[in-house]
């Protein structure tokens, strides 16, 4: 970072809190951006591509995946950072890295493996990124997971529960001791929220599955629409929706970096120990943060619950609680890794193996436990 001042409470990753495992430091790259390669480089990152953002894989190659969602959440996320001279190398890691404990089937396979899990300690896709950083991949001789800073790994535990983070020791303890994460980790969430939001608006127009003449009564698009057609009259509909799109992401971000520089400048950190001691900096106005909360109601009435969605939930949720009964009754039927992994702990190696896979592994997987066909 030596194109940019850093601001004295960025994160800085030659004060970072360390990895558990020492390690050597890189030659050519700091800790974040050696934790951004190798997220880059992990299995879980390769098999968002194949993961339902809202659409299912196979319902069309235009819609945004975990993968694209990921990288779009990266992009704003390094912009907000860029702007407020915070560390963009430790945004970018925990942008790339906060989807990789994803199911299958978006918030359906969750919920659903969720409640398979319900007995034996839950599911959450939250604590399973985390869980794929620091366990679950297998890449390096010294250790498992990937050895990420404590930065990475603050910034990709967005929530968690007491009783959840009192086994998670140091990544845990801010949820025990109410402190805040880095600015970094606060502004990804956002540029996480600003990412789906839009590019929802975006797919769901695509689909059909929601009209502009829906859209023109939540504010946010109402006010952008208008100013585009007021300057593009004759604007066909993509160009109209994309035009759109980009001023209600310009003015989430711009309002974003603003309202934040305001309540740095009223709290006066001095490094990143205050930024953890002080209610959490980053935000929208209350005006955007209101108008924000509208949008995400009426994607969530109009989008997420569309009986089209709904039908594509539905059997996302039978695919990933069939699976679930089969192997956990049948530990057998799990490849060998994991029948070795489910002799100490069953319900979660099954938990491990369906959260791994993708869209249409799971749909295989399936149809190979449950069709009797000669092709299979
Ligand atoms: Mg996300």
């Amino acid at each position: 970072m030596n194109y940019l001042q850093l601001a004295p409470y960025a994160a800085n990753p030659e004060q970072s809190f360390g990895r558990v495992h020492d390690e050597q430091p890189s030659l050519t790259r700091n800790a974040f951006q050696r934790d951004r390669d190798r997220i880059i480089h992990s299995t879980a990152f390769r098999r968002l591509e194949y993961k339902t953002q809202v659409f299912v894989n196979h319902e069309g190659d235009l819609f945004r995946t975990r993968l694209t969602h990921s990288i779009e959440v990266a992009q704003l996320a390094r912009a907000i950072a860029r702007t407020l001279k915070l560390h963009e190398d430790l945004t970018e890691a925990i942008a790339l890295a906060h989807d990789l404990g994803h199911t299958p089937f978006g918030h359906a396979g969750q919920d659903a493996l969720n409640e398979c899990m319900r007995e034996y300690g839950g599911f959450e896709h939250n604590l399973q990124s985390l869980r794929v950083v620091e366990q679950l991949e297998l890449r390096y001789a010294e250790f498992d997971g990937l050895n990420l800073t404590f930065e990475v790994r603050e910034g990709i535990l967005k929530h968690c529960s007491i009783k959840n983070a009192k086994q998670l020791g140091e990544v845990g303890q801010r949820f025990i001791d109410k402190t805040s994460p880095s600015l970094e980790a606060q502004l990804t969430n956002y540029a996480d929220e600003i990412a789906y939001n839009n590019h929802d608006i975006d797919d769901g127009l695509r689909s059909g599955l929601i009209t502009i003449d829906q859209l023109s009564k939540v504010d946010l698009f109402a006010r952008n629409l208008a100013e585009v057609k007021e300057l593009y009259p004759k604007l066909e509909h993509r160009r109209l929706v994309n035009e759109t799109v980009r001023r209600m992401i310009n003015t989430l971000v711009v309002d974003l970096c603003n309202q934040t520089a305001k309540n740095i400048a009223l709290h006066e950190p001095a490094s990143i120990a205050d930024i953890r001691k002080l209610p959490q900096l980053v935000h929208f106005s209350s005006d955007i943060a209101e108008q924000n909360l509208k949008l995400k109601q009426f994607l969530r009435k109009n989008l997420y619950h569309h009986y089209q969605v709904n039908r594509m939930s539905a059997k996302a949720a039978r695919i990933v609680r069939e699976l679930f009964t089969a192997f956990f009754e049948n530990t057998g039927l799990l490849p060998n890794e994991f029948q070795a992994y489910a002799e100490t702990d069953k319900a979660r190696a099954v938990a491990d193996y369906i959260a791994g896979m993708t869209d249409r592994f799971a749909i295989r997987e399936h149809r190979k436990l449950f069709t009797v066909d000669e092709y299979l």
